[in-house]
This record gives C-alpha cells, sequence and structure tokens, in this order.
C-alpha cells in the first residue's frame, strides 16, 4: 500500500512537496487552512480588480523550467511570460527616475554613463555572480542542511573564495563602482530578501545576477497563474486538496505522528510535512517535547522584513510610472537601520509600487490601472488603521508629487494588508512576510532544520527552513524535503 504523505500548506513549497511527493509513489493529501491554494501569493478580487497578494517580481526562469520539466512540463504549458524591459524603474525625486533597461549590454552602457569606467567592471563581477549563481541554484540550494559533509564537495571547496561567502555584498558592490545611484541598485536585490549588504554575504551578488542578466518577467493573468499551474500539475500527479482545513495538531504514536488533526476531522499518516510558517508548527501545533527549537532560539533569529501594502484599484492611466518601480528617494541606510538595527515604524521610508496593469490589463476594469505599494518594515511591529492611514498619507503625497500627477482622488478600490493579517492569514511568526534574513549565520546548515529531530516522521518545508525566501527557493524547498523523505523511507 502506498505511504500516507499529508502535506500541511498549499503555499509555493506545499504545492512542490507535494507534487514530488505523489510522483514518488507517495498517497498525498494537502490541508490547506484557506479557500484555495498559494499561501502569500494568493490572489483576490474586488470591485473589478484582481489583485496578486504578495510575490510581484519573477526571477529565476530557469528554475520554473526546472520545475516543470522535473515532470515532463515546461512553464509555457501552463502559462505565458513576457520580459519586462525596463525591468524597473528607480524613482530619486521629483520628475528624477531612472529605467532601468533589460539586458547585460544596456546596463554596462547605462553604468559608463553615470561613472566612466564602471560598465567593464560590471562585466567582471556579473561574470563572477554568474558563477556564483551556479554554484548556488545548482547546487547549494538543493543542500537538505542536514550534514556538515554535504557541503564537503570538491566543487564547494574548490570554490569557496570565489562564492565569497565571507566577504559582504555591500563591500563588493563598491568594487564596481562609486556612484551613490548604481550602488542602491545593486543593493536593492539582497534589501528586498531581508538583512542589511553590509550583513550579507557577497555569495548573494548571485541575484544581480539574476536581476541583471536573467532578467525580470511576467506570466500573462498575473502572479497566481503559476500557483494556478502548480495546482493543475501536483493534482496530475495525484494530489488530493482538502481547503478549509487548518490543523490544529497531532497524534502520536510513540515518537511518529500517527494522525493529524483537523477540526472534527482526523487525518491518518505515515509521513508529514509542514509548510506552514516552522515557529508555528513547533509551538502550537507540537508538544514542548517535540520542539525542535527553544523560545530563546527563536528571539534570536533575525527576521526579514515584514511589509505594510497597499491594493488599490484607480480610474484613469497613471503616466510615468512603470509595471515595477522603486521609490529611492529617501536614505536607504536609515530605512535599513529602522528595520534591522533599531527596529521601530520608518520616518521616511523606501517604497515599492507595482502597476501590473503596465503589461497586463486583464487586472483591472477596462481604462484603470492596478497598484500595488508595498513598504518594508521591522518584523514584530504592532500595527493599527492609525498607521496605516498615516503611510498612506506619506506615501501618497511622494507619489503625487515626483510622479507628478493627482492619484488619491481617483481611487476607486483600497486595501491596506500588514502585520497583524500576516499572523492572522499565515500564522506568521512576528508578522514576518518573507521568512528569515539571509545573514551568514542563518544559511544553509544553520537554518531551522527541514526534518524535526524527534519526531520520527515531521519534516519542514518553506521559508523559514531551506534554502530560504522567495518563490525560487520556496519551489527548491519542497522538492528537496520530498528527496529526504523518500531516502529516508526507502
Ligand atoms: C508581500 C510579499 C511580497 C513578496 N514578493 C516576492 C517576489 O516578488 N518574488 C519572490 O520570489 N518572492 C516574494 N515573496 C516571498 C514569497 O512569496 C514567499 O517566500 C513564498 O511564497 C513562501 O512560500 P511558502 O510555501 O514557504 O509559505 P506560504 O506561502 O506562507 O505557505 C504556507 C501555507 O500554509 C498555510 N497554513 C498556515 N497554517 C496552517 C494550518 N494550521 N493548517 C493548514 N494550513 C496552514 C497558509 O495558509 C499557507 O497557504 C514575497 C512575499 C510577500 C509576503
Amino acid at each position: 500500500m502506498a505511504k500516507r504523505a499529508i502535506v500541511i500548506g498549499a503555499g509555493f513549497s506545499g504545492l512542490s512537496a507535494a507534487t514530488a511527493l505523489a510522483s514518488k509513489g507517495f498517497d498525498v493529501t494537502v490541508l490547506e487552512k484557506h479557500s484555495g491554494p498559494g499561501g502569500r501569493a494568493r490572489q483576490f478580487s474586488a470591485s473589478g480588480y484582481t489583485f496578486d497578494m504578495g510575490p510581484s517580481w519573477y526571477w529565476m526562469p530557469d528554475v520554473f523550467e526546472t520545475y516543470f520539466a522535473w515532470y515532463g512540463r515546461k512553464p509555457s504549458d501552463y502559462y505565458h511570460l513576457h520580459r519586462l524591459d525596463p525591468s524597473y524603474y528607480i524613482y530619486w525625486g521629483k520628475d528624477d527616475y531612472t529605467p532601468i533597461p533589460a539586458g547585460v549590454e544596456a546596463l554596462e552602457a547605462m553604468f559608463e554613463r553615470e561613472d566612466p569606467g564602471s560598465g567593464k567592471r560590471l562585466r567582471k563581477f556579473l561574470k563572477e555572480a554568474e558563477y556564483k549563481y551556479e554554484v548556488g541554484i545548482n547546487s547549494l540550494v538543493y543542500k537538505p542542511g542536514r550534514k556538515l559533509s554535504e557541503l564537503l564537495e570538491w566543487e564547494l571547496i574548490k570554490g569557496v573564495f570565489k562564492l565569497d561567502v565571507f566577504k559582504s555584498i555591500s563591500k563588493h558592490v563598491r568594487k564596481v563602482t562609486k556612484s551613490p545611484r548604481l550602488i542602491q541598485m545593486m543593493e536593492f536585490p539582497v534589501l528586498f530578501l531581508g538583512a542589511l549588504p553590509g550583513n550579507t554575504p557577497a555569495l548573494y551578488s548571485l541575484m544581480n545576477y539574476a536581476d541583471m542578466a536573467l532578467g525580470t518577467w511576467f506570466p500573462q493573468g498575473g502572479m497566481y497563474e503559476i500557483v494556478k499551474a502548480m495546482e493543475q500539475l501536483a493534482k496530475e500527479q495525484g494530489v488530493k486538496f482538502m481547503f478549509n482545513a487548518p490543523v490544529d495538531g497531532f497524534e502520536f504514536s510513540g515518537n511518529a505522528i500517527k494522525t493529524v488533526i483537523c477540526g472534527e476531522q482526523r487525518y491518518e499518516a505515515d509521513v508529514v510535512v509542514s509548510s506552514a510558517d516552522y515557529h508555528f508548527t513547533e509551538t502550537k501545533l507540537l508538544p514542548e517535547r517535540f520542539r525542535n527549537y527553544s523560545a530563546s532560539y527563536w528571539e534570536k533569529r533575525v527576521m526579514a522584513p515584514s511589509s505594510l501594502i497597499y491594493y488599490i484599484g484607480i480610474k484613469g492611466e497613471l503616466k510615468n510610472l512603470a509595471h515595477h518601480n522603486l521609490f529611492f528617494d529617501e536614505s536607504l541606510d536609515v530605512h535599513a537601520e529602522e528595520i534591522y538595527t533599531r527596529p521601530s515604524w520608518p520616518e521616511k521610508p523606501l517604497f515599492y509600487v507595482s502597476v501590473t496593469t503596465k503589461t497586463d490589463a486583464s487586472g483591472a476594469p477596462a481604462g484603470c490601472e492596478n497598484v500595488f505599494i508595498l513598504i518594508p518594515v521591522a518584523a514584530g511591529l504592532e500595527d493599527n488603521q492609525d498607521v496605516r492611514d498615516r503611510y498612506y498619507a506619506m506615501v501618497m503625497d511622494r507619489l503625487e508629487k515626483h510622479t507628478g500627477q493627482e492619484i488619491r482622488s481617483r481611487v476607486d478600490y483600497l486595501r491596506s494588508y500588514a502585520y497583524a493579517d500576516f499572523v492572522s492569514d499565515y500564522n506568521s511568526y512576528r508578522g514576518n512576510a518573507y521568512g528569515l534574513a539571509n545573514t551568514l549565520l542563518q544559511t544553509a546548515n544553520l537554518k531551522p532544520s527541514c526534518k524535526n529531530k524527534k519526531v520520527a516522521n515531521l519534516y519542514y518545508a518553506g521559508q523559514l527552513t531551506v534554502p530560504g525566501p522567495g518563490v525560487p527557493p520556496a519551489l527548491i524547498s519542497g522538492k528537496v524535503i520530498a528527496e529526504e523523505i523518500y531516502k529516508d523511507f526507502s
């Protein structure tokens, strides 16, 4: 008889784990607390607008190609991708923005114009980043992080200096250019991943390679198309889904889970993967004797930022904005400190604006725009309506001023989303949006383990374990854990 696997959560990592397990012959049931799949990447519709709730940057298209190829499929079997050009705009102030072109040649020329000589140095930087991407994405991220010996492969030892694990990305970037604008552009990808550039290993310049060389893409219909594709693929492999099914706990036989409890329902299990937030699984679903980590362990973790988000429908066209827009018109250093060093509501935050209707009209009624605004904020800050209203006013003031148009009077739909919503929707630890910060001490084997060491048949997937936050790592996380289970059970 096929072994019964229960997967808790239908976000990217849960979908990935469930599909991989089913493809290996497990009888898989996914239990998801929401009414549909997607987790942090869910979608909602209101007043004629359709909003992607979380991820909006489709980076590392090769990881998605690989994912679907595991099952003999291609992303294009399910959705249609566009490469964005410009990849994004960076706003520095009123009427002052840089469209970031797609493609390395155009970027080198842009660097050269801003800081003569830096174009050539960028080429070298990207060559090194390509190596890190190859080793990082094709090898390191597939390590389950259970044994140190995993890191003792000859290729990794040989490459350890080329991988720049012990140098900061901040120093690394400054070898390319002294231009403050170009530096900000090169540091932004790691900021959004979590942690200060000064504390992030230069290994993560692989994110610059993803940004600059591999490009920014968008699936027609929105990011939720990826979720739909993965759900369909999971079903094709035989995965069963139970929605509106919040898991409350487990029944044990000795040191193994026998039954997963979900309200009145009981699901027998030979193996369980929890892709719900790791901290929630440990502290709310497991009795103390079965937890991997203590309360003080969690208190010491550095979290990636939480987010304050506004989903906005706008009547009429928005000018001077691209699909992705970064507002770097205030100090990045001060905002980064307010996230990581002295967590507090930021005085003058940087923010990000996505207008998906610049690429895909389907997200809004005819002649209207679909807008998503995100302010990265420290994890764990209590929010309330006053705070949300204050930041809305602040961001709108700057958006209207810098892009030279009236926006507030045209708002047709508005919803905000922050700390309290992350906690209630995803059982998120300290309201984190993207899991743990990618510091050196929270990388690879130093992340919370993907296997519970005290419960024989409990595994973890998702952004708080290996390999880390982001959609591509979540896809990989599910696959890695399925491979571990397959090995352990055979
Ligand atoms: C605002 C935002 C913007 C982002 N932008 C990007 C981006 O542009 N590009 C990118 O690559 N990444 C981005 N990310 C990160 C990326 O979305 C996440 O890393 C990824 O979606 C996490 O997937 P996951 O499976 O680990 O977790 P989740 O998506 O949180 O999935 C966990 C699932 O478990 C369910 N669950 C929780 N508790 C229970 C329970 N008790 N019983 C049953 N089910 C339960 C939840 O409902 C959820 O569906 C963003 C994230 C956010 C929040």
